[in-house]
């Protein structure tokens, strides 16, 4: 066995006893993450000797096939990590193990205040690499030997953690680092079989490096009576050992995909599409998105699961980093692996850190162009479409910047199929557009029905010209977000004045005119005879069947918004509406040879109408009930 030989004490950096001290006070809500840190070290020290033997092959020693081994011992309360990676020489063992190298550090420990509760959380946040195994060990043993040195060369490192640390020479066989944990009396649950399993697939299952943990197999005799003695141990690996998104491209099958994404979403069906890329240069990342095919349950809660699963270098940080992607994308799951982030990363560091803002615009970038090549998928996009439609509608607000690729990617309901289902892009209407035509038009109202049938399209009806029916709730918002497509300025044809442009001749414009001359004293009597109920009162030629609507100016917020603020308890501003009376109309004329209270009520009527019309609530229907009634028994 191996002799100790020139063994000494040393004391810890003042930083790492600092580190110590309150990581062993601080962490204990979330002690399990020992396990991660030392598989994490255990499979960079095998990266490094694979690197290491690409030009030299001598320092495997024989033993190429890297792996991490981890064991227990219930009855002594133990728990042993081995690797056969690069391992440590003397001096790297007191430099490694007694200091704290890692940049970031002091800058760190200048922010402890040493107030105990501000400092967990701090320390919480930082995460802390070798010395979280003196969260749940009162001692812990290191032999290891740098790969390709001599035997003799072996190094012990022992420590309570308590301030000092004593380190020897050893004789050692094997190249590579074993760390040996004695377990608090309170921390023995580690020393158990199931709990070590799970702990490495939750946290490891997608290094590379196999972790392996041993099963004890006793044969059985011809009763089913284990025969004694006859007890053998196999090494079973426990992790995955293989990140997909690492690997080629060329080489995942889309079975694979399929798989992983029911993995990583949690999802029993396939997911619509996928996006694989792994960038280098700048900003090194490697991302996996996917499109579900299925809304999850939480989907329009704010506060609801989303973002991606993290890695930095394959070791697995958090699920849910919802930093990465914008609110209106967060129905894409996947997998983003990076090197720019340090392990240590947390929730709260991830908000300060300017790299994550580059990879969230560069996965949003990712995302958006998934989603238009799914579009390419008829299909496939409309399922998108139907179940995501109106999450991705919060993009023009939410990210200004993309917003023509996001409307690009929007659908509608349209005239030119009075369908219901939104299946029309804006490209499509685009195409589409009449000779002369340089506007979008579109109405919002509360149904598809109510908007499809709206006195505001009868105009674009006759004339053929499309109107794009928006009737979901975010419709009004997210069209006060989106003002023009394709250099084309989107136009409310229930706001503001009309304006055809060149789709009217000259001829029709004057028309229009010496209509609204020859009107101006019935419009002139219809204001007065409504007061304050109108804002003002207009001839218009935009009517074809109905007598009269109901306008807003141009920049007021539009009725459903107005409805859907008033529901939800919220004061909106009064606006009151401009009446527009359609010349041509029956009604109209009667209005015109009414007199005294007949024309007060009719001019009433009509008002009412053209509110009830356009989804509105009228202040006293019975009101108007009754002048309806009186009209129709007169
Ligand atoms: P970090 O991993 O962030 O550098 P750690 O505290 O986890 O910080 O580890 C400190 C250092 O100790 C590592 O950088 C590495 O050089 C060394 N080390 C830790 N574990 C091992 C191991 N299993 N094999 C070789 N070196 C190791
Ligand atoms: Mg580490």
């Amino acid at each position: 066995m191996s002799t100790i030989a020139h063994e000494e004490t040393l004391g810890f950096q003042t930083e790492v006893k600092q580190l110590l001290h309150l990581m062993i006070h601080s962490l204990y809500s979330n002690r399990e993450i020992f396990l991660r840190e030392l598989i994490s070290n255990a499979a960079d020290a095998c990266d490094k000797l694979r690197y290491a033997a690409l030009d030299n092959d001598a320092l495997y020693e024989g033993d190429s096939e890297l792996r991490i081994e981890i064991e227990h011992d219930q009855e002594a309360g133990t728990v042993t990590l081995r690797d056969n990676g690069i391992g440590m020489n003397r001096d790297e063992v007191i430099q490694n193990l007694g200091t704290i190298a890692r940049s970031g550090t002091a800058e760190f420990l200048k922010q402890l205040s040493g107030e105990q509760q501000k400092d967990a959380r701090l320390i919480g946040q930082f995460g802390v690499g070798f010395y979280s195994s003196f969260i749940v060990a009162d001692e812990v043993t290191v032999r290891t030997r740098k790969a390709g040195s001599d035997k003799a060369e072996g190094v012990e490192w022992r420590s309570r953690g308590e301030g000092e640390f004593t380190v020897a020479d050893v004789e050692s066989e094997r190249h590579g680092t074993e760390i040996v944990l004695h377990l608090k009396s309170d921390a023995k649950e580690f020393a158990d079989d199931f709990r070590l399993k799970s702990l490495v697939r939750k946290y490891s299952d997608h290094i590379e490096v196999p972790v392996r943990m041993p099963r004890v197999e006793t044969a059985k005799d011809d009763d089913g009576k284990e025969i004694e003695g006859s007890e053998v141990t196999t090494w079973e690996t426990v992790n995955e050992a293989t990140a997909l998104w690492s690997r080629p491209k060329g080489e995942i099958s889309d079975d694979e995909y399929k798989a992983f994404y029911k993995h990583v979403a949690h999802d029993f069906s396939d997911p619509l599409t996928w996006s694989h890329n792994k960038v280098e240069g700048k900003l090194e990342y490697t991302s996996l998105l996917y499109v579900p095919g299925r809304a999850p349950f939480d989907l329009f809660d704010r506060d609801g699961s989303r973002g991606v699963k993290l890695y930095v270098q394959r070791v697995f940080i958090m699920d849910d980093a919802e930093q990465f992607l914008p609110l209106y994308l967060r129905f894409i799951k996947g997998v983003l692996d990076t090197r720019e982030l340090s392990l240590n990363v947390s929730r709260e560091l991830l908000q300060q850190d300017p790299k994550v803002e580059k990879i969230k615009s560069a996965l949003t970038k990712r995302a958006l162009d998934m989603l238009k090549k799914l579009a390419k998928d008829k299909e496939g996009y409309q399922t998108f479409w139907n179940t995501f439609g109106t999450v991705l509608k919060e993009g023009p607000a939410e990210d200004y910047a993309n917003r023509e690729k996001i409307a690009g990617l929007l659908r509608f309901s349209t005239t030119h199929t009075d369908s219901a289902t939104q299946d029309q892009s804006l490209a499509d209407y685009v195409e589409r557009m009449k000779e002369g035509q340089s506007k979008i038009f579109y109405i919002v109202a509360d149904s598809f029905n109510a908007a499809k049938s709206s006195p505001h399209l009868e105009i674009f009806r006759k004339k053929g010209i499309e109107v794009l029916l928006l009737s979901d709730r975010i419709d009004e918002w997210l069209m006060s977000h989106l003002t023009d497509f394709d250099s084309k300025t989107l136009v409310d044809v229930a706001k503001g004045d009309l304006d055809l442009g060149e789709i009217e001749d000259e001829q029709e414009k004057q028309a229009q005119e010496e209509t609204a001359k020859a009107k101006e004293a019935l419009v002139k009597r219809v204001k007065e005879a409504l007061g304050e109920e109108v804002q003002e009162v207009k001839v218009t030629h935009r009517l074809i069947d109905s007598p009269a609507c109901v306008v807003l100016p141009e920049h007021e917020m539009g009725f459903q918004m107005r409805r859907i603020m008033e529901a939800a308890g919220q004061k909106v501003p009064e606006v009151k509406p401009i009446l527009e009376l359609n010349p041509e109309h029956a009604l109209v004329d009667r209005l015109e040879a009414a007199e005294g209270d007949r024309f007060a009520d009719l001019a009433r009527i009509l008002l009412d109408q053209a509110i009830i019309a356009e989804g509105g609530h009228l202040d006293d229907p019975a009101a108007y009930v009754k002048r309806l009634n009186a009209l129709l028994t007169a």
